[in-house]
C-alpha cells in the first residue's frame, strides 16, 4: 500500500482523462447534460447529489482515513449534524466529551435536544465514567482527541470497545490531529468527522467538513442524508481542501516541530502557570497519545499566573501570532477560548478556565514565533 503522502497527492486525483490536467478541475456546474432522459454520464445528474470535484475530495478523504466512504460538507458542523440525524431518533442518547468543542455541544444541547435527542457529558479519559453513562438508548459515543481547547486525550481503541459493547457507534472528531497524525478507523472507530476548515484545508481560506465511514452500509446511509439535507461542499471549496491535503504531511511535521519548541519555551517562562500539550511526559494522556498518534500536533494551550486579565492582554500583544478564532492554518493564531471560541459553553459544565490561552502554531520560522511570544509575555 502507498505511503500517506503518496495517497494525499494521488487518491481520487488521477489526471483528467479528457485533457490530462494534473490538478482536479473545478467542475463549477449545478447540472449535467443527459444523453436522453435518464442517460447520465458517469452517474452525474445534479451537483447536490454528486459533483466530480467533490467526489475527488470524498475519495481522497476515504483513502486518507482508511474508510470505505468519504463525504464532504459545507462545514464541520454540517457533517456532525448529518451523523446525529442519520443515527439518532427521538429518545436516543449520545455521550459527549466533558470538554467537547463548543459547537458540538451547542448542536446537541440546544438544537437536537428539541428533537428529543438526550446527552451526557463525560470526561472521556475516565473509562469507568463512560461505561456508567451508557444507557440502553445510547447510539453514539462522540470522541475528540486531542480535545479543544484543553488538549485532553482519549483512548480511541478502549472507547470503541465500550461503544460496541453498548451497541453504539464510536464517532471520532479527528480535526485536531488530522489523518496524518492519527487514524481512528484503524483503532475501531465507526465514523471520523473533520472540520476541513482546519489542518486539511490548512490555509485559512475555506470552511468545510467531512465524514468518513468505516463501513459501506453506514456510508450509504450517511450519503443519503447528505443529499437529503443538502449541506454539501461546493466545488471550489472542495478543490481548496483537496489542494490543502496534498501538503498535509509536510505541514504537520513543521506544525509539530514548532509546537515542541514553543512548549519548551512556555514551560520555562515565569508568567506561565501550566502548559497543556499531550507531548509532555507529565500530561496525563501522554502514554495513550504516544500509542495512537504519530506526533503530538500543533495545538497548545497554557494558563497564565496573572489570571484572565493577563491572558486577555497577552492575546492582544502578539504580532506574528494573529488574534483570531479557528486553527490549523499555515499562519499562527492566538485566542482566548473563554471569551472567543468557547463562549457557547460559558455557564455549562464545559466552561473553560478564564486564564487559558490557546495557540494554533503555524509553520513560520520558529525564531520569529518565539520572539513574538517572548515580547508579549514580557
Ligand atoms: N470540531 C472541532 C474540533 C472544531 O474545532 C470545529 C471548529 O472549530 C468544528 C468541529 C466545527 O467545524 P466548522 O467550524 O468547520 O463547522
Amino acid at each position: 500500500m502507498a505511503g500517506f503522502d503518496t495517497i494525499a497527492i494521488h487518491a481520487g486525483q488521477d489526471p483528467d482523462p479528457r485533457t490530462g490536467a494534473v490538478a482536479v478541475p473545478i467542475y463549477q456546474t449545478s447540472t449535467y447534460k443527459q444523453d436522453g432522459v435518464g442517460g447520465l454520464r458517469e452517474g452525474y445528474e445534479y451537483s447536490r447529489s454528486a459533483n466530480p470535484t467533490r467526489n475527488a475530495l470524498e475519495q481522497a478523504m476515504a483513502a486518507l482515513e482508511g474508510g470505505s466512504r468519504g463525504l464532504a460538507f459545507a462545514s464541520g458542523l454540517a457533517a456532525e449534524d448529518a451523523v446525529f440525524r442519520t443515527v439518532c431518533r427521538p429518545g436516543d442518547h449520545v455521550i459527549l466529551p466533558g470538554d467537547a468543542y463548543g459547537g458540538t455541544f451547542r448542536l446537541v444541547a440546544k438544537v437536537l435536544a428539541n428533537w428529543g435527542v438526550e446527552h451526557t457529558s463525560v470526561p472521556l479519559d475516565d473509562l469507568d465514567a463512560v461505561r456508567a453513562a451508557v444507557r440502553p438508548t445510547t447510539k453514539v459515543v462522540w470522541c475528540e482527541t486531542p480535545t479543544n481547547p484543553l488538549l485532553g486525550i482519549a483512548d480511541i481503541a478502549a472507547l470503541a470497545g465500550i461503544a460496541h459493547d453498548a451497541g453504539a457507534l464510536l464517532v471520532v472528531d479527528n480535526t485536531f490531529a488530522s489523518p496524518y497524525l492519527q487514524q481512528p478507523i484503524a483503532l475501531g472507530a465507526d465514523v471520523v468527522v473533520h472540520s476541513t476548515t482546519k489542518y486539511l484545508g490548512g490555509h485559512s481560506d475555506v470552511v468545510g467538513g467531512a465524514l468518513v465511514a468505516a463501513d459501506a452500509e453506514l456510508g450509504e446511509r450517511l450519503g443519503f442524508h447528505q443529499n437529503a439535507m443538502g449541506a454539501v461542499a461546493g466545488p471550489f471549496d472542495a478543490w481548496l481542501v483537496l489542494r490543502g491535503i496534498k501538503t498535509l504531511g509536510v505541514r504537520m511535521d513543521r506544525h509539530c516541530a514548532n509546537a515542541r519548541r514553543i512548549v519548551e519555551f512556555l514551560g520555562e517562562h515565569p508568567a506561565v502557570d501550566s502548559v497543556l500539550y499531550p507531548g509532555l511526559p507529565s500530561h496525563p494522556g501522554h502514554e495513550v497519545a504516544a500509542k495512537q498518534m504519530r506526533d503530538f500536533g500543533g495545538m497548545i494551550s497554557f494558563r497564565l499566573r496573572g489570571g484572565e486579565e493577563t491572558a486577555l492582554k497577552v492575546c492582544g500583544l502578539t504580532s506574528v501570532f494573529t488574534l483570531g478564532e479557528s486553527l490549523g492554518g499555515v499562519e499562527s493564531l492566538i485566542e482566548h477560548p473563554g471569551r472567543m471560541t468557547h463562549m457557547s459553553v460559558a455557564g455549562s459544565p464545559l466552561e473553560v478556565p478564564n486564564d487559558l490561552v490557546r495557540l494554533s502554531v503555524g509553520i513560520e520560522n520558529i525564531e520569529d514565533l518565539l520572539d513574538d511570544l517572548a515580547s508579549a509575555l514580557a
